[in-house]
């Protein structure tokens, strides 16, 4: 008897004692400085006309200064590869594509190979709302906003019209790609490619992968919201990353109180959110943004964002602004066949409602009437 307990009197001092010590190693946790693993965060803006941030636990600033400039350097390039709007000496990028339509089949690197093979399964699979192949009538609309956001008092929409004649040359089918040679050809003399919905998604997939290839264990991508997780935080304390999405209704600056919620991704996993509320353009006080409805051909206008968890940050992008042009019914149903994938929609009148694996993270309703919280 006296020995069981004076037993019983030794386990509660061991687990006393393993307490206190997960205890300080939790403080320890708190500190990021368990096994020796600091958070680093750096960004930079001189890639696909958006920000792109790093967030990675290291043992140095040396170890990470060295992933965040391998980073970087293959952001340039997959920029200047998939750019449309400019040409660069010595490669063939997109425009070179374009510049090619109808003319011949050009040769290009295997990214942009992978990247159009990509998007066009993904059309395929997803009823066609986000075409790469509408690079002609897109243009139209960037052009009308540009030179909205230029001088806004002469801002004006594009012609129908012209929108329409622009539209006709999307087939995807005449996009033609040899993955033999490495070439890409449009059979349409009036067809451009336009990657904006998916280019961002793709780098910071492909970037990913690479991180992960190179033996890099722990780092948060955002590619303009684009974001990928690799790993998961060595802070000693959590398995998944935490993302805020923002409330399209509030300012646009990072605080808790402009967020709709905090979403959590694991290693591998992504979050993507599309919206109006950030590219668009007035035009007698209306404003007119950047996904088109290749339905209306006019800016898609049943959401004010979008946003998608996934597994890759290419299928979260190429979702985002696909579900946004969607009908809530149809997306739903999108999103149910494609699993592991879930959605936030938020209504022009504030309603918000999600996907059920979505809705355990963030505590955002099921429901087309829910509202948040
Ligand atoms: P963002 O680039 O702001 O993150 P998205 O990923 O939703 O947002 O992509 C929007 C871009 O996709 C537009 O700027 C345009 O280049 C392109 N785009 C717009 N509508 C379509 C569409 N229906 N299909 C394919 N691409 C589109
Ligand atoms: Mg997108």
């Amino acid at each position: 008897m006296k020995g069981i307990r004076s037993k019983g009197r030794d386990i509660v001092a061991v687990l006393a004692l393993v307490l206190t010590l997960s205890g300080v190693i939790l403080f320890a946790e708190n500190l990021g400085t368990r096994n020796h693993y600091t958070k680093y965060t750096d960004a930079f803006f001189d890639t696909f006309d958006t920000v792109v941030t790093v967030v990675g636990y290291a043992k140095s600033r040396e170890e990470f200064n060295a992933y965040f400039e391998r980073i970087h350097s293959r952001f340039l390039e997959l920029h200047k590869m998939f750019d449309i709007y400019n040409g660069y000496e010595g490669m063939n990028n997109l425009k070179t594509v374009n510049d090619n339509a109808g003319i011949a089949p050009v040769k290009v690197s295997k990214e942009i190979v992978d990247l159009i093979l990509f998007s066009k399964q993904w059309y395929t699979a997803t009823g066609g709302k986000t075409n790469i192949a509408l690079g002609a009538m897109l243009r139209i609309w960037h052009d009308y906003r540009e030179r909205g956001v230029d001088d806004p008092e002469h801002a004006e929409l594009p012609p129908l019209e012209e929108l329409a004649e622009a539209a006709k040359h999307s087939s995807i089918d005449n996009v033609i790609v040899d993955v033999h040679n490495n070439t890409v050809y449009l059979a349409d003399k009036d067809m451009r490619l336009d990657v904006g919905a998916v280019a961002k998604g793709f780098a910071t997939e492909l970037v990913a992968r690479e991180l992960e290839a190179g033996g890099v264990t722990s780092v948060l991508m955002s590619a303009g919201g684009n974001i990928r997780a690799v790993g998961f935080p060595l802070d000693g304390n959590r398995r998944w990353w935490s993302v805020g999405i923002h409330d399209p209704r509030k300012p646009m600056f990072s605080t808790e109180s402009n967020l709709l919620g905090v979403i959590h991704i694991g290693d591998g996993e992504s979050v993507a959110t599309s919206g109006g509320y950030q590219r668009y353009y007035l035009v007698n006080g209306k404003a007119y943004h950047h996904i088109i409805d290749p339905d209306t051909l006019m800016p898609a206008n049943r959401y004010l964002s979008v946003t998608v968890r996934a597994r890759g940050a290419d299928v979260a992008d190429f979702l985002s602004t696909t579900f946004f042009v969607l009908p809530y019914e149809t997306g739903r149903e999108l999103a149910k066949k494609l699993q592991g994938v879930d959605v936030v929609w938020v209504f022009p009148d504030g309603t918000v409602v999600s996907t059920p694996g979505i809705e355990q993270s963030i505590g955002i309703a099921d429901g087309p009437d829910a509202k948040l919280r």
